[in-house]
């Protein structure tokens, strides 16, 4: 579980000094809540929304209301990733307030058609699952689990599309735009050079390892519109720290404010912990290959035991992670049987 933001800490006042106020609203999910910022400036700006549920538009209203702002004063709506905690109220809050909704050009497309997206994203998670040796019964709670999340987004217009390095202007400032996948195919983080503060959704979190869940990629477009997508599975991992180095690299960074728990300074320090915490689990995994060939699901048991069965897909997409980092290495190669594969020490 993480920790929550802190009104009233320092780094919390330094934000709002910049016009920038933290929203925290409930999520049915494990992280608990999720952070909206609202930038107070023109257009009035609401950095993500919250799931689709009716006690996440009430939290977003009260919130609203505590810094003497409405719904319809929203002029714009920017998001930072297309997970459903972040994305779910955007379609409705853009109708309510008629805000212009903002997101890089692969995302709204993906939000465009949120429903259909999610489905194929699950057909293909499905696959993944079962060539790496989750078993059916646990593949067939999963699906239901996932459908029965799926209200919790919706489909969203994007009206203003993004470019992957570009900048998006106020009347009293500018949000540099930079897009760091890992966490999800769609990581976009806002760097407010002047105030140096990175709205970073959650691309890096003070208290959780933000897990490179393993997605379709935004490139292969809507589905069905590449039909070799089953043949190509992203490293996610490799991608997530390639952004971890960009992100490591960038200047006047002051204040993180991230889409779940507290603001935080140090971000290379922390990027550090997380490469660290990335290497131990790799090391890991080699001894555990060192008993003898097994499945990434085989190995992720190893590791964290029976998990939770919605968490199967998490522990999967962790340890693929690692196996596509020690295959590239030379210190891991991979035998196919029967459309199942099992790991091997080189
Ligand atoms: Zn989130």
């Amino acid at each position: 579980m993480s920790g929550r933001w802190e009104p009233g800490s320092p780094e919390a006042r330094q934000a709002e000094g910049a016009g920038i106020f933290c929203l925290p609203v409930p999520t049915p999910f494990l992280v608990g809540p999720v952070n909206l910022y609202l930038i107070d400036d023109d257009p009035l700006t609401l950095v993500d929304t919250g799931p689709n549920s009716g006690l996440s538009a009430e939290a977003l209203v009260d919130g609203l209301a505590a810094l003497g702002r409405r719904v319809d004063d929203i002029g714009r709506i920017v998001l930072t990733h297309q997970h459903m905690d972040h994305i779910g109220l955007a379609g409705v809050l853009a109708r309510r307030s008629g805000a212009e909704v903002v997101a890089i050009e692969g995302l709204a497309e993906c939000l465009g058609s949120y429903t259909e997206w999610m489905a194929a994203d699950d057909a293909f998670a499905e696959r993944v699952m079962a060539r790496h040796g989750i078993p059916d019964d646990v593949r067939l709670a999963l699906q239901a689990v996932s459908s029965s999340f799926r209200g919790w987004g919706a489909p969203v217009q994007v009206d203003r599309l993004l470019a992957g390095e570009s900048s998006l202007e106020f009347a009293g400032r500018t949000l540099e735009v930079f897009v760091r996948p890992g966490h999800s195919p769609s990581d976009t983080v806002f760097l407010d050079r002047d105030a140096g503060i990175l709205l970073g959704g959650d691309h890096l979190l003070a208290d959780v390892s933000s897990n490179p869940l393993i997605a379709r990629r935004l490139e292969w477009g809507l589905p069905g519109s590449a039909p070799d997508e089953a043949l190509e599975r992203p490293h996610q991992l490799e991608i997530y720290l390639d952004s971890l180095a960009q992100t490591e690299a960038m200047e006047g960074i002051e204040l993180v404010l991230g889409g779940h728990g507290p603001a935080f300074r140090d971000y290379r320090a922390l990027i550090a912990e997380r490469r660290a915490l990335h290497e131990r689990r790799a090391g890991k995994i080699r001894g555990l290959l060192e008993e003898g060939p097994a499945t990434a699901h085989g190995i992720a048991e190893r590791m964290w035991g029976n998990v939770a069965v919605t968490q199967a897909y998490l522990t999967l997409s962790e340890v693929l992670g690692h196996l596509d980092l020690l295959i590239a290495e030379g210190a891991v190669i991979t035998e196919e049987d029967d459309g199942v594969v099992r790991f091997a020490c080189a």
